[in-house]
């Protein structure tokens, strides 16, 4: 019965597993999405010409600490179990560890440095003095010194951002571990794996239940908000309001996917590699270098590389990925407006990464969309007090 149905905007993980756990607790639930695929973001699939496994949406890992995300996932997949670390491709020293290590700080300043107090007294000739940490520059400076700051962090942050790191928050920063040591995980948690068949299978089991109604390549239209129960959305939340308060800030990513001669690994020792040039490509990506699933086509010759190049995102013409938090707080007090609209509406929930207008990663969003599904159902969520 149309009246009693949940409508949910969005497949992609916030979505997904909302519909999932409503689902498995009898609710009946009809998912849609604009795109074609299920996935959201994650969304992967086999390169047809070489038969690499390649994410449409850049490289994505999956990691956490959370014990209770894993199990919940691993009903749907097993897990190929991967470490990601990162190196920075930086003129003239080749490919250093991202995050700033050890090994970093010797490759960039020429030392043989080997333990954590040769390093501090190092940098401590570099550092610079801010008194008040305010802006992402402030943070870095105080902890590298101007040089490192320039290459690693304001060339970045130039391109992904399209701004100077004096305008973005020391925050964005700050969520980087500071290594004193050789340690060159790119993240700290103790689960870092990617699903053995591909984030797709995993979505099509996920979504796969008697209570769900999947409907692809249909976007969400107002008319559908009086025929359904409660309506959870993951689309950008200014897009809903038609933007009338103005237009959150996002950066769109441009994906440029070729070929590179099999065997010719052009420096990649790792999967996924920084420029910090300053030109407008930020990452690039050998698919074949990450565990897959991949089955190669034989004798082609060639395999898919992937280079990310940001861009301001333009409403309605490109993909919204990464939230704008501005050290002027401009694209959050934004939000604040539409956050305090919709809570005034009935039967209305926003979700996920555009409907919060934050930047989540996946097991995040995966244990938002769990305590919004519990809340809704009367449950009590795990660490709230019932
Ligand atoms: C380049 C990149 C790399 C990333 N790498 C990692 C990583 O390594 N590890 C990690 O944990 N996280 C990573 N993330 C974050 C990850 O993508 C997000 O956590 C995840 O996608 C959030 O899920 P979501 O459902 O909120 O949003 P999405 O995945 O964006 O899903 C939202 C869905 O809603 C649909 N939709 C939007 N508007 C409408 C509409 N009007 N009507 C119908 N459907 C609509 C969209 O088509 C989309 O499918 C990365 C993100 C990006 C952009």
């Amino acid at each position: 019965m149309a009246g009693d149905e949940i409508l949910v905007v969005g497949a992609g993980f916030a979505g997904a597993v909302l519909a999932r756990e409503l689902a498995d607790h009898g609710r009946t639930v009809r998912v849609i999405d604009r795109r074609d695929a299920s996935g959201g973001n994650a969304h992967d699939s086999l390169d047809p010409r070489t038969g690499y496994m390649v994410h449409r949406y850049g490289p994505h890992i999956f990691h956490t600490s959370s014990g209770a995300v894993v199990d919940w996932l691993s009903r749907f997949t097993a897990w190929t179990p991967y470490r990601h670390r990162v190196r920075a491709l930086v003129d003239g020293r080749g490919l250093l560890p991202v995050p700033i290590n050890l090994d970093t700080v010797n490759g960039f300043f020429g030392t043989t440095l080997r333990t954590a107090a040769e390093m501090d007294a190092l940098l401590a000739q570099h550092r610079v003095a801010h008194p008040v940490i305010r802006t992402a520059r402030d943070y870095a400076e105080s902890i590298y010194g101007r040089d490192l700051t320039e290459l690693f962090f304001a060339r970045y942050t130039r391109t992904m951002w399209g701004r100077e790191l004096d305008a973005m928050p020391a925050s964005v920063l700050s969520r980087l571990p500071v290594r004193r040591d050789s340690r060159d995980g790119y993240f700290e948690d103790s689960f870092q794996a990617l699903p053995e068949q591909g984030y797709s299978a995993l979505f099509r089991r996920m979504l796969d239940h008697p209570g769900i109604r999947l409907e692809l390549g249909t976007a969400f239209a107002h008319a559908m908000l009086a025929s359904h129960g409660h309506v959870f959305l993951s689309m950008p939340i200014d897009e809903f309001f038609g933007y009338d308060e103005g237009v959150l800030p996002y950066r769109a990513v441009r994906f440029r996917d070729g070929y590179a001669p099999v065997g010719d690994l052009a420096g990649h020792t790792v999967p996924t590699i920084n420029l910090t040039d300053g030109g407008p490509v930020t990452r690039r990506t050998r698919w074949s270098l990450y565990p897959g699933p991949h089955h190669p086509v034989p004798g082609t010759g060639v395999e898919p590389v992937t280079d990310e190049l940001p861009g301001e995102a333009r409403p309605g013409e490109d993909e919204r990925f990464y939230p704008v938090h501005a050290a002027d707080g401009g694209g959050e007090a934004l939000y604040r407006r539409y956050h305090a609209r919709a809570q005034a509406l009935q039967g209305v929930t926003f979700i996920g990464r555009c409907g919060t207008f934050r930047y989540f990663d996946m097991h995040q969003v995966v244990a938002a969309s769990l305590g919004v599904a519990r809340r809704h159902l009367g449950l009590p969520v795990a660490g709230e007090a019932g």
